[in-house]
């Protein structure tokens, strides 16, 4: 039996989680699950994965989750300190699933106990690479790639020289809005990009595929994660999102990674690796699909594409700031507070100001210098949101 733990259990990338567990539950002892405000789900799932302990992040529910509970003798807790008691415990395979920075601390606390750390929060990398990665190594622990893009880049290395890599390609959907024009963009809706063409995933994750912001993490991610140099890794546009990545070698090979579009492909690869074993993906029928299409990203379209360049140069705490005021900027937009286009002002008027007072380029990389680069640049991005 291996012992398993769920950190944003209740999410979409949670729930694809639960899923898989829940068809071979012998194989299986969970440990925690954690959500935040949907207390039924997480309540139900704790009872049907026999969990060690279920907790929510908003202390104001558990009551709510206690009486949901009651007389199973599942442990319930609530509030971050919880979320980190409970990723302390050991288990041997985590998945790293809470949306944004919030996913930061219980991955580290993950990754001190030794364990294997499935990384769907890409925020962390982003906020904190050098930290998670060097906490990741000095206690032994392993960290797998779920992101779809950077799982597909994982999987064209293995067996390869990282030495030998030229290039790693990151394909991008375009997003909700890449066929509308840049004027109608202006006045899109939280409703209009909250639909993505091809995945199914959370708000946040959807609103950051129209904007692009997702893909500019993904790149800083692929930095991190892989350690190549900014300009060994370029993104395309691939409006089918069946190739999710491309790995490129010094003999020119190009080796992509093709599947549907079912984040249960790389979740699962994560939970059985080492192993290959069957997963519940649908099986593609190339000839049905005919084509596949690329083309080159529009800067004027996508300005955060250009705001990730600039951060992986400046390295530091830029991806702190960056990701910590582009999560600003979309609970403003969220919020109806600032417009589309707006975030990515937001969030180059953060990047600006935290230079000009030298901010970013502290090379420290302990929690609490990262913390505060985080809490600076979101208190920053709500002042000018005012001024855009
Ligand atoms: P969701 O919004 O669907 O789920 C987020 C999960 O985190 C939920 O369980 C939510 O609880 C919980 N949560 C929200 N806020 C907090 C907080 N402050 N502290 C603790 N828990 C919290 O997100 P996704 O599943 O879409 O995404 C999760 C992560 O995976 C993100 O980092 C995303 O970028 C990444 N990812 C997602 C993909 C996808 O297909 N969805 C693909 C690739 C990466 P509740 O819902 O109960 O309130
Ligand atoms: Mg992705």
């Amino acid at each position: 039996m291996r012992r398993v733990s769920i950190f944003g259990a209740t999410g979409s990338i949670g729930q694809n989680t639960v899923d898989l567990i829940k068809r071979a539950p012998d194989d299986y002892d969970v440990v925690a699950l954690t959500g935040g405000g949907n207390i039924a789900q997480l309540a139900r799932d704790a009872k049907d994965l026999r969990a060690e302990v279920a907790v929510t992040c908003y202390p104001e529910k558990l009551p709510q989750l206690r009486a949901a509970l009651a007389g199973t003798g599942i442990e319930v807790a609530a509030g971050d300190a919880a979320i980190a008691e409970a990723a302390a415990r050991p288990a041997d395979w985590v998945m790293s699933a809470i949306v944004g920075a919030a996913g930061l601390v219980p991955g580290l606390e993950a990754l001190k106990q030794g364990t294997t750390l499935a990384l769907a929060n890409k925020e962390s990398l982003v906020t904190a690479g050098p930290l998670l990665m060097g906490t990741a190594r000095t206690h032994g622990a392993t960290v797998l790639p779920v992101d779809s893009e950077h799982s597909a880049v994982f999987q064209g290395l293995i067996g390869e020289d990282i030495a030998a890599v030229e290039r790693i390609i990151i394909t991008a959907s375009g997003g909700a809005f890449r066929d509308w024009p840049l004027e109608a963009i202006a006045s899109a809706t939280v409703a209009d990009a909250s639909s993505h063409p091809n995945w199914d995933m959370g708000q946040r994750i959807t609103i950051d595929s129209a904007s692009m912001f997702n893909k500019s993490l993904e790149l800083i991610e692929t930095k991190e994660f892989f350690g190549v140099k900014p300009d060994q890794i370029e993104t395309v546009v691939h409006p089918e999102s069946l190739i999710h990545a491309l790995v490129g070698f010094n003999d020119g090979a190009l080796m992509a990674h093709v599947g549907p579009p079912d984040m249960r492909h790389a979740i699962g690869f994560a939970l059985h690796w080492p192993e290959r074993k069957h997963l519940p993906v649908d099986r593609l029928d190339l000839a049905a699909i005919a084509q596949l299409t690329f083309r080159a990203p529009d800067d004027a379209r996508y300005p955060a594409l250009r705001l990730a360049r600039d951060v992986m140069e400046i390295g530091g705490m830029a991806g702190a700031a960056f990701n910590g005021a582009k999560e600003k900027a979309l609970d403003l937009f969220i919020g109806e507070k600032i417009g589309f286009l707006e975030m990515a002002q937001v969030v180059e008027g953060v990047l600006n100001r935290m230079d000009q007072q030298n901010c970013l380029r502290n090379a420290a990389t302990d929690l609490d210098t990262v913390q505060a680069a985080d809490h600076m640049a979101r208190k920053i991005a709500q002042e000018l949101s005012a001024t855009v």
